[in-house]
């Protein structure tokens, strides 16, 4: 017997008939002996439509408020499938993040978990039950409702998992794992048996959406066991083929030593890129541009500081893209005329594309096969950021798709490693 965590998000829940079928193939695993928790999201569209709602009051609605609002997405979908389990003979119960307590801080839209009090949930299943728990949502110190920033069932899950040191934490969702690339921007691109957690991380921070960031994190601090499978497929297939499917989040590298030298592709629309022009080069420049941004609250990704002429140089930058407007404003009000800059310009029509592999240690040359595939589409890179296992470029944004496709080919990522 053991302790399954299961993560359905938005599409898998987003009827009722999802919900049964959810509902069937967790009463098959709780059939099998495991004792089972679930995390649903809300119903597909639905966060998006809370905040809309709130959007149409306000130009900027309070994030306390925007939690509050927020959360009732996952609580409409953990009652639901409470009562679906129920139709089908379980003993089940819902709980919302405050109710289990999924402690958090208090960032709204953006909390962080810090604890969670698993108690009422081994209580439940030691009592035979199903424990649906809302994703998404948390409580602060205060009792205040929070929420773990768009995509945050994952982490839910995954954090579930940790606490009660689950033996898996399977994450359904609407493709049947992680690909090379995002299957609904390349055709070929092709599912991934596994992937390390260290290219998961870089993927999911470079804009891969299957996974949110911090369950990756919370995977790779816990050690939690992690694939992630389709919920389209038909609930009662055989356990043993279901728990087989999908992509396994690996720890061992070796694993996958057959494997290409890249496994994936991910790009990022949410950048803008903005250029301090003709600053001074003299020691502490690059604190007094950023300190400000960085006091703003204004997260700072990549950075590049030109070789200076005449003692001048230029300084570039990316932000997230919600967050050019705020960052052209502190530094045209508190950097431009402090450091004598010459001028702010500024991009918000750019894209980030990288290229994702743990081979890349071990291999030379995917720097330059990248540039030369993006010179011979005709693509202008305007910044590249490279780790051990990932290159970035920033180009036009509306070359992105070109150079995703374009990269999924020279790399033969399409092609069966
Ligand atoms: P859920 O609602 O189940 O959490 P998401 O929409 O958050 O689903 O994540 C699944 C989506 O992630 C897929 O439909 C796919 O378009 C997108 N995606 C982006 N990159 C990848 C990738 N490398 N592999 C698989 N899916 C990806
Ligand atoms: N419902 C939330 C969102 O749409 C959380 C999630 O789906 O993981 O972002
Ligand atoms: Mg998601």
């Amino acid at each position: 017997m053991a302790l399954i965590v299961h993560k359905y998000g938005g599409t898998s829940v987003g009827s009722t008939e999802r919900i049964k079928n959810v509902a069937r193939r967790v009463a098959k695993w709780h059939a099998a002996g495991h004792k089972m928790v679930v995390v649903p999201s809300a119903m597909s569209g639905e966060t998006n439509r809370l905040l809309g709602l709130a959007k149409e009051l306000s130009a900027r609605p309070d994030p306390r408020e925007l939690d509050v609002i927020a959360a009732t997405g996952e609580q409409v979908t953990i009652g639901l499938l409470a009562i679906a389990l129920m139709e089908l003979g379980l003993k089940a119960r819902s709980y919302t993040g405050a109710q289990v307590k999924v402690l958090t801080d208090s960032a709204y839209t953006k909390a962080r978990i810090m604890d969670i009090d698993d108690r009422s949930i081994r209580a439940d299943l030691d009592r035979g039950m199903v424990v649906v728990v809302a994703g998404f949502q948390g409580m602060d110190e205060a009792g205040n409702i929070t929420t773990l920033g768009r995509g945050g069932s994952d982490t839910s899950a995954v954090a579930l998992a940790a606490a009660l040191k689950a033996d898996e934490c399977l994450i359904y969702t609407d493709v049947d794992g992680v690909y090379t690339t995002d299957p609904r921007i390349v055709e070929d691109a092709r599912r991934l048996r596994t992937v390390t957690f260290e290219e998961m991380l870089e993927m999911a921070s470079l804009g891969s959406k299957v996974l949110q960031i911090r369950s990756v994190e919370f995977a790779g601090k816990y050690k939690v066991p992690l694939r992630v499978l389709s919920s389209l497929t038909d609930p009662m297939m055989p356990i043993a083929e279901e728990a087989a499917s999908g992509t396994l989040i690996t720890f061992e590298e070796d694993q996958k030593m057959e494997q290409a030298v890249i496994s994936g592709i991910a790009f990022n629309r949410d950048e803008a890129k903005i250029t301090v022009m003709g600053v001074p080069d003299r020691p502490g420049i690059a604190y007094q541009i950023l300190g400000p941004i960085g006091d703003a609250n204004i997260d700072v990704d990549m950075i590049i500081q030109n070789a200076s002429v005449g003692g001048l140089t230029d300084f570039s930058f990316t932000v997230n893209r919600a967050e050019y407007p705020k960052a052209l404003e502190v530094l045209n009000s508190k950097v431009k005329g402090a450091i004598n800059a010459a001028e702010i310009r500024g991009d918000d029509k750019v894209c980030k594309v990288s290229m994702v592999g743990v081979g890349m240690r071990t291999h030379a040359g995917i720097a330059s096969q990248m540039f030369r595939t993006l010179s011979e589409e005709g693509i202008n890179i305007q910044m590249i950021s490279t780790s051990e296992i990932k290159i970035s470029v920033v180009i036009d944004d509306k070359y992105m798709e070109l150079a995703v496709r374009a990269l999924h080919n020279a790399f033969g990522l399409d092609q069966a490693s």
